[in-house]
Formats: C-alpha cells, sequence, structure tokens
C-alpha cells in the first residue's frame, strides 16, 4: 500500500492549478500514477484563454525587458535558493504525477539549481553589448545587441515535467522574455509549483503563463502569438512544430525522440558498463530521451557481460514507495505500458527473445512494467527500430570496431550515445565517428547533458537546435546590430571619378588584408 506524502493536500494542489485559465469548462483528471487515484481537475485552457495569456505575458515583458540583467538574475538567484528549499516537495510532486522512483525525482529537480546557476555566471557576458570593427577602419564600428525574443512558448513533455518545463525557462528568462508554457496534462503540478517560486522569488506577475490542454488544440494559437517556440517532445510532434513556427516565421528549438546506442569495446570494464547499463535501460523506467534502448557489445567480452547485466537487472527493485529505496518505478500511465507490451509482443512474435522481464505487473501498480532485456531484436521489428520509450533493451553483438560503429549509426535518430574503453583517447576517436548530437565516454549520459557549457541537442530526426552553452540563451535573442560611421567617407569624395574610387578602394581591401585590418 503506497502512502502518498502528507504534503500533496487537496488544497494545496487546488491552488496550484488555480492559476491555469480554463474558459472551455473542461477539465483534466490528473491521477497518482501509482494508485490511479485523482489527485486534481486541471483546468483546460481555450484559445482566447491562449490569446489572453500570450498578451499579458507580453505585457509584462516590458517591464521585466526593461530590468538590468543584474536585477533579474539577483531573481535567479532568490528562485534558486527557493528551488533547493523546496526540494523535497518538488520531489513529491514530481513523484506523484509521473510514477517515476524517488531517486529520478530528486535528481530531476537538480537540475534546475544546476541550469540556473550556469546562466547566473554566464549571462552577464554573453548578453553585454559587443562591439565589432566597421567596414571603414577607425571611422566606424558597429554594436551587437542582444534584444529578448518577447514572448517564448515551451511546450513540455512528461517523462521530465520540472526540468524540461522549469529548465528551459530560466535561459529564457535570464535574456529577458516573457514566457508562455505548456506543460503535459498529465504532469502539470510541478512546473506549476517551480512557476509559483519564480514569482515568489520576484518576476512580475503575469510575467510566465502556464496552460494546459491537447497539444493538438493548443498548439496553433500558442505559436501564433510568441515569438519563439522551445518544444521537447516525440519527433512526430517536433515536425508539427517546426511547420508552425515556419508558418508563424518565429524561431524553434526542437529536442526530439532516441533510440540510444551504447557501445562497449573490447577493452571496456565490463563491471563498470554493467552498472551503468542498468541506470541506461531502467532509470526513470527507461523514459528518459538519452537512455539506452540498443546495447552493442564486442564479441569478446558479450556473454559475461550478457550474464552480468540479467543477474544484476532481477535484483533491481522494483516498486511503488515515495522514499529512496525503489530502484525504478512505473511508467507514466497505462496507455504508455500498453505501448511498450506492444513493442515487447511484436519482438516476440518475431522471434526475440526474452532473456529476462517482459511482463507488465499489474500487482505493484496499474502501469508498472519489469525491466526488460531482449536478444536477437532485428530492425523490422518496433523495438528495432523506433523508440520504445520503456524499460526494454535489446542486446546486440559486434565482431570489429568498425561493425560496432555502423551497427550503432544504423538509426534514424542521433541523440546520445556512450562509447565504452579504458583507452579514453581511442574511446574519444570512436565518439567523433558516431553520429549523435551528446556522446558520453564510459558514462550514460549525466557527463554531457550535466556539462551546462556545453550545446546539448539531437542530429538527425533527434532535433534542431541546443539548450545549454551559450546559444541556450542566445537563442532566446535577437542580435540587433547597431553601426556607427563617424565621418561620411564612403564612396567616391569631391569630384573623384568611380574608376578612381574602385582603384582606391581595391588597393584599400588588399591592404587591410596584409594589416589585417579587417
Ligand atoms: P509528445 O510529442 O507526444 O508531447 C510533448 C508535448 O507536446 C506535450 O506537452 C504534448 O501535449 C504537446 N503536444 C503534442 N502535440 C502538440 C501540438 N500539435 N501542438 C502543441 N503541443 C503539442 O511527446 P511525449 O510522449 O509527451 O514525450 C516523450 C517524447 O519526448 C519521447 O520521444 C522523448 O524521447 C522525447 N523527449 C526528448 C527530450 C530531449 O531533450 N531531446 C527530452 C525529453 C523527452
Amino acid at each position: 500500500m503506497t502512502t502518498r506524502p502528507a504534503s500533496l493536500t487537496p488544497e494545496f494542489l487546488d491552488s496550484l492549478v488555480k492559476r491555469v485559465p480554463g474558459s472551455t469548462g473542461n477539465t483534466w483528471k490528473l491521477t497518482e500514477v501509482y494508485t490511479g487515484d485523482l489527485l486534481v481537475e486541471l483546468p483546460q485552457s481555450s484559445e482566447s484563454d491562449i490569446v489572453q495569456a500570450c498578451a499579458d505575458a507580453r505585457a509584462a515583458q516590458e517591464i521585466w525587458g526593461s530590468w538590468s540583467v543584474k536585477k533579474r538574475l539577483g531573481v535567479m538567484k532568490k528562485f534558486h535558493r527557493l528551488v533547493i528549499d523546496n526540494q523535497m516537495l518538488i520531489t513529491d510532486l514530481i513523484q506523484a504525477e509521473s510514477g517515476k522512483n524517488r531517486r529520478m525525482a530528486f535528481e530531476e529537480s537538480c537540475d534546475i539549481p544546476m541550469g540556473a546557476s550556469h546562466y547566473i555566471k554566464r549571462a552577464p557576458k554573453l548578453l553585454k553589448d559587443r562591439k565589432h570593427a566597421g567596414p571603414v577602419p577607425f571611422l566606424s564600428y558597429s554594436t551587437e545587441v542582444r534584444r529578448p525574443k518577447g514572448v517564448v512558448a515551451i511546450i513540455a513533455p512528461w517523462n521530465f515535467p520540472f526540468a524540461t518545463g522549469v529548465s528551459d525557462t530560466i535561459p529564457a528568462l535570464i535574456a529577458g522574455n516573457a514566457v508562455v508554457l505548456k506543460p503535459d496534462n498529465k504532469t502539470a503540478l510541478s512546473p506549476l509549483f517551480g512557476i509559483q517560486l519564480l514569482e515568489e522569488a520576484g518576476i512580475p506577475a503575469g510575467l510566465v503563463q502556464v496552460i494546459c490542454g491537447e497539444g493538438p488544440d493548443v498548439g496553433g494559437p500558442m505559436l501564433a502569438n510568441s515569438n519563439y517556440v522551445m518544444f521537447t517532445g516525440s519527433t512526430a510532434t517536433g515536425r508539427v512544430i517546426g511547420e508552425l513556427a515556419g508558418k508563424n516565421l518565429i524561431g524553434c528549438c526542437l529536442e526530439l525522440g532516441g533510440k540510444n546506442p551504447m557501445l562497449v569495446l573490447e577493452d571496456a570494464n565490463v563491471d563498470e558498463a554493467v552498472h551503468a547499463a542498468l541506470f541506461g535501460g531502467f532509470g526513470n523506467s527507461g523514459q528518459i530521451c538519452m537512455h539506452v534502448e540498443r546495447l552493442y557489445i564486442h564479441d569478446s567480452i558479450y556473454d559475461e557481460f550478457r550474464d552480468k547485466f540479467v543477474a544484476e537487472t532481477q535484483k533491481l527493485n522494483v516498486s511503488a514507495a515515495y522514499d529512496f529505496l525503489p530502484d525504478m518505478g512505473s511508467l507514466v500511465s497505462v496507455d504508455h505500458k500498453d505501448r511498450v507490451v506492444s513493442h515487447v509482443e511484436d519482438a516476440k512474435a518475431k522471434g526475440a527473445k526474452v532473456l529476462t522481464g517482459g511482463n507488465a505487473r499489474p500487482d505493484l501498480g496499474p502501469a508498472f512494467f519489469e525491466p526488460t532485456i531482449l536478444e536477437g531484436v532485428t530492425k523490422d521489428m518496433l523495438a528495432g527500430s523506433t523508440e520504445t520509450f520503456g524499460p526494454v533493451v535489446g542486446l546486440y553483438r559486434f565482431a570489429t570496431e568498425d561493425e560496432g560503429i555502423a551497427l550503432a549509426n544504423d538509426t534514424d535518430y542521433g541523440l546520445n550515445a556512450s562509447v565504452w574503453s579504458k583507452d579514453l583517447d581511442h574511446a574519444k576517436d570512436v565518439a567523433r565517428r558516431i553520429d549523435s548530437g551528446n556522446v558520453n565516454i564510459n558514462d550514460i549520459l549525466a557527463t554531457a547533458y550535466a556539462s551546462k557549457g556545453t550545446p546539448s541537442g539531437g542530429l538527425k530526426n533527434s532535433g534542431v537546435g541546443a539548450r545549454h552553452g551559450d546559444q541556450g540563451l542566445l537563442k532566446y535573442t535577437d542580435a540587433q546590430n547597431i553601426g556607427v560611421l563617424k565621418k561620411q567617407i564612403m564612396g567616391p569624395q569631391g569630384k573623384q571619378t568611380y574608376d578612381a574610387y574602385a582603384k582606391q578602394t581595391q588597393t584599400s581591401l588588399k591592404l587591410m588584408r596584409k594589416t589585417r585590418l579587417r
């Protein structure tokens, strides 16, 4: 019997959803995943609610955008402290709405202070005016001014609702924008609480709006009334968002799905690789965009790796509890569990072998599924080519490194990968040959993802653009170019003919190259 944390009172949950405009009159029944019990009725926003939310956000942005970067960062510093002070409550909310185990929910909540701290440090440099040389040496110069876009639409998935919803909001705000956030209906509570904390920290009222609804109902009006969209979700929806962004001529960043390989080379430390594969395959119940679904193991260590991996997987504590004991929790919903079941059944029907797992676990909760290891998965199987997004991995052998790399690249996705070897230099060479936006050496995902100074995004069908790094903040700005000419001397002067002017210009161009002035 799972006891829900005492912090999640009906009054508290009602107070969170009150900020969502809901003139449709419809509500979404937001449930506790472990039990299926109703937590709160979530209002659903109409088109006019969305138009109004964007207008209100735009009005608040005029105030926020006029504040100095230093003043905005003062608010972010306070927010950073508030998140840490409230981390256990945030963890309760994430767990209740997503069904993930508590360790993962806690680690998710750490993403916000880490990202905020990076940009608090980096933003003053990135957002300050930059002077560049003009076309006429000494007499001209140009200033690059970073202007906020205005209203940024942020659309977040359910798998890391707090991290994707709130973390992506932080650099957008620091850059001077307002945000209209659309969380997934299933997981709106933790982002709503994050926005409450931002208000407590001192953002102007109305600067961040939260609207809720089914994606296809809200996407059109949301993008028609915003100036940039940051989308995290499936590749299929990413294409729709990209089209809407094109239609409205606004920029977009699309962080999409993956089918991520783990490449274990001949000289890898097998025990470390096995230990990491447990998290890579089954962390967040396999619902991490960067998690592992394909494990390529060198022939010489395949049997040892497989036997240890199966044995360790069978020891995992899979259960519903609001403490730090379980290694793995639930899938997010019964619908999603059914999707995972369909991938496993399809693989079995087409000849794959189940080494361990393979079953739903209604005895643990309505959406639980066992950690599952398959052998003999082929590309004609759902689990072989499309993202399963559950605790299901396929094991494969490779004989030569070239073959392993070719297999790792044999996918339309390119989000994350890992290479395992004791020879770090060699592993880095292998990493460069993998078509993936993130590659971790001797780690699954955290080393690349949590390096907040480096851009992190997907190649191929895994995305457009990146979060983190300088571009993770600068993408929320437009560069304005203010050119200054101290004296009007461009073009022929006085009675100078154009022939003479052209010759003089050619000489100047040569000279400027020689002297490296331009
Ligand atoms: P999804 O694409 O179904 O939904 C994501 C969000 O988009 C939800 O809030 C949904 O309501 C909304 N949405 C759907 N259609 C929309 C539309 N037409 N207009 C506007 N919004 C719309 O994805 P999901 O199933 O919620 O999330 C899982 C997927 O997200 C997986 O593919 C996973 O790999 C991916 N993901 C990627 C990253 C990354 O950083 N690359 C991170 C987390 C999750």
